[in-house]
């Protein structure tokens, strides 16, 4: 059903593998929630759990006053933003950002909402999308700190919210600095696997010797099982999606002249998995490449 101007808690732009788990999250809190995507399909895939699928993004927004943006990258949530203020649809609204990027993409976004007269927050979602909603899921967020207090309760719905600070670029920063530790850790397990593979040694049971907290658990428990079956088909998060979010890093370690040869590494493996197909597999896919005696 299309009706705009309805007071819901909160409208969601962009109904992807994350977007549509914060939907989730959100309606699992008990909140109304309007949502756009940009195939309508997937928005209206989601009216079963009762949520207002819009055609419209201009009807969407104007059915809450918060606003969540998560679509693949700042410059199409920037281009959204742009159309929606030339309309005069985003002023007065609070805008809450999603998306992955770099810290000065997230502090470019945060002055075109302020002159578009809006509010604005800019965050990280510091985990897959099946872990949105519970309390390992980290949500870093950066902007004006009386914003934050307003909307958190709301947010809160997500996970666990974290005020990173007043510069929009702080939440985007420290989310660059953990993926990074986080991806290049992937990469050393691949590699590691493939080691004791190489040499008859026992490999499967890296996993539980390596431990870790929930979600570092959880992620190589799912590796280990994608290895051994060699199917890397999944709902979590793309090797696409990851590189994307890589190349923001790699873009703010060059803009800040902190690149060192083991983010050049890290690139090149991902290079390389992209190049040989695994772009749609889950990051476990980038395993392939170093399969011993089959690796491609
Ligand atoms: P995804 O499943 O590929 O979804 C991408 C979303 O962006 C879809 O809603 C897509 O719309 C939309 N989109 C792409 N190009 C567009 C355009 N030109 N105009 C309008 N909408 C467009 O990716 P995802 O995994 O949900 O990731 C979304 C964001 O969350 C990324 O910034 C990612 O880094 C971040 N994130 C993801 C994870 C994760 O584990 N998945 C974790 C933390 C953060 P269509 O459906 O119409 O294509």
């Amino acid at each position: 059903m299309q009706t705009a101007n309805q007071a819901l808690d909160v409208t969601v732009l962009g109904a992807g593998r994350m977007g549509s788990a914060l939907i989730r999250a959100f309606r699992a809190a008990g909140r109304s929630v309007a949502v756009w995507n940009r195939d309508y399909g997937k928005a209206e895939a989601l009216t079963p759990i009762g949520v207002q699928p819009f055609k419209d993004i201009g009807e969407a927004v104007g059915a809450s006053s918060l606003i969540v943006v998560c679509v693949s990258d700042y410059a199409t949530s920037s281009d959204l933003i742009a159309a929606l203020a030339k309309a005069g649809a985003i002023s007065g609204k609070t805008v809450v950002q999603l998306t992955t990027g770099t810290p000065a993409e997230s502090e470019d976004f945060a002055q075109a909402l302020d002159r578009a007269g809006a509010r604005s927050l800019d965050g990280a979602i510091m985990a897959y999308p099946k872990q949105v909603g519970e309390n390992a899921c980290r949500i870093l967020l950066s902007g004006e700190q009386a914003v934050y207090d307003r909307v958190a309760p709301i947010l809160n719905a997500l996970g666990r919210t974290m005020f990173m600070g007043a510069r929009p670029g702080a939440a985007s920063a420290a989310d660059g600095a953990l993926l990074f530790y986080s991806q290049a850790t992937a990469f050393a397990y691949f590699q590691s696997a493939a080691l004791l593979m190489a040499q008859g040694y026992d490999w499967d049971g890296l996993a539980d010797l390596i431990g870790g907290n929930e979600i570092t658990a959880d992620s190589l428990k799912s590796w280990e099982a994608a290895i051994a079956s060699g199917v890397h088909t999944g709902s979590e998060a793309t090797l696409d999606v990851h590189y994307a979010a890589f190349k923001s890093i790699v873009a703010a370690a060059d803009a800040s002249g902190s690149r060192h040869p083991l983010m050049s590494a890290v690139e090149s493996q991902f290079e390389r998995a992209v190049a040989l197909g695994h772009g749609g597999d889950e990051l476990s896919g980038a395993f392939e490449t170093m399969r011993p005696g089959r690796a491609s």
